[in-house]
């Protein structure tokens, strides 16, 4: 066993601390109080290889490894954790073209993702289904050189802004991917939610009504496509893990801080044996899930990851982040509510992260089906 990171590893995570910490950081107020994401970001993101990071570098990506990906990851997270999933969604998307895409669908999207000038979405969830993709109803139909695509997809990160959309659709009743440039006739895209956490995300629903994409956009042929959501999905729970540990660094940072200087009488909280108490458990869950997170990434680069792995992972590090995200604002006290202190907003968005890329209700389901009996 080696539990070190290779020194490019260590070197990479620097470098993008030191970025996020220049370039990441003032964007904080426009995403979490404005709600808005910051398009200036895109070409500094891509300039860091921050939209390819496990690719190969013919279609711009930056050779790395999963393990680089999720160090990545958290270090945005630990600065703006909406940023973060903006830039999981970037390499979802990717990933489905690296997977599965023709040498024209990487040059045509999977080289401009990379490069920050496309933007993707992945879409999925519908307003009669979240946690079960098989019950969905968008549909595509071919007519004549064409598929025809109707319905709704909702909560779609990235929705708002989005260039192309990955849509499963139901096609001659099994599930496919079809790729859909979002400025196509009969596209269109809800508000923007106004949401509790990981604001700046712009969520939104797209909508389909009789949008005509040619045959050359179906992604990785016809039906069978149910497996390769669960993969992409995969890969979802390993970068929300690790955007989760990233949120708990920061919790624990901020909880150190903020303790050192609140007196009580003439003695920092820091050193009350009750604050000792939870910056000790927020410190070694952090420690546990970061370990975790980081073997799954191990485990991916090794190609021997499992479903199970990833929701182990998913599931012990989003509620974990929950627990120790409260107890970094038990540790401000009433000022923990205000909005004048970041854990405030770090816990918000720690609550989110139960939701996604599978509820942990479904993530135990996942669990227990694998378990040895
Ligand atoms: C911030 C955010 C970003 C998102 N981004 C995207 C995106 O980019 N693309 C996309 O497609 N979707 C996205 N989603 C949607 C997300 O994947 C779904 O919300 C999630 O799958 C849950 O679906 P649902 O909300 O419809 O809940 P439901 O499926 O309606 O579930 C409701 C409750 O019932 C429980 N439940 C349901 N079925 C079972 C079961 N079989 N066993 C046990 N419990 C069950 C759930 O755990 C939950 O507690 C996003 C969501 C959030 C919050």
């Amino acid at each position: 066993m080696n539990f070190n990171l290779t020194e490019q590893q260590e070197a990479f995570r620097k470098q993008v601390r030191r970025f996020a910490e220049k370039e990441i950081a003032p964007l904080v107020d426009i995403m979490d109080k404005n709600n808005t994401f910051p398009q200036e970001i895109r070409p500094k993101l891509a300039a860091m290889h921050m939209y390819g990071i496990p690719w190969e570098p013919k279609y711009g990506g930056a050779g790395s490894d999963h393990v680089s990906l999720t160090l990545a990851l958290e270090e945005l997270a630990r600065v703006i954790a909406p940023l973060s999933m903006h830039v999981q969604c970037q390499h979802t998307v990717g990933d489905r073209f690296v997977k599965l895409g023709t040498a024209e669908q990487k040059q045509e999207i999977l080289a401009p993702i990379c490069a920050g000038k496309k933007v993707g979405c992945f879409c999925f969830t519908e307003p009669d289904t979240g946690s079960n993709p098989k019950m969905i109803k968008t549909t595509a139909v071919e007519q004549g050189d064409s598929y025809v695509l109707n319905g709704t997809k909702r909560f779609v990160t990235n929705g708002r802004f989005a260039d192309v959309a990955l849509i499963f659709a139901k096609l001659e009743g099994d599930i496919s991917i079809l790729i859909v440039e979002t400025d196509r006739e009969g596209f269109s895209r809800g508000p923007k939610m106004d949401k509790l956490g990981l604001r700046g995300t712009e969520l939104c629903d797209l909508i389909m009504d009789n949008v005509r994409i040619p045959k050359k956009n179906l992604l990785g042929g016809k039906g069978g496509k149910f497996d390769a959501l669960k993969d992409a999905m995969t890969l979802g729970k390993l970068c929300l893990s690790a955007h989760c540990v990233g949120l708990m660094k920061a919790a624990l940072e901020e909880a150190i801080k903020y303790s050192m200087h609140r007196m009580h009488f003439d003695e920092p909280i820091f050193d009350l044996q009750a604050i000792h108490w939870l910056l000790a458990e927020m410190a070694s869950r952090l420690e546990a899930s970061r370990w975790l997170t980081y073997r799954a990434a191990f485990l991916k680069d090794q190609g021997v990851s499992t479903i199970k792995d990833m929701a182990i992972t998913k599931l012990f590090t989003t509620q974990t982040a929950v627990d120790v995200c409260r107890w970094g604002m038990q540790v401000h006290g009433a000022y923990g509510i205000s909005k004048e202190y970041k854990i405030e907003r770090i816990f918000r968005d720690a609550k989110m992260y139960e939701l996604l890329e599978g509820t942990s209700e479904i993530q135990r389901e996942l669990i227990a089906k694998r378990l040895p009996r």
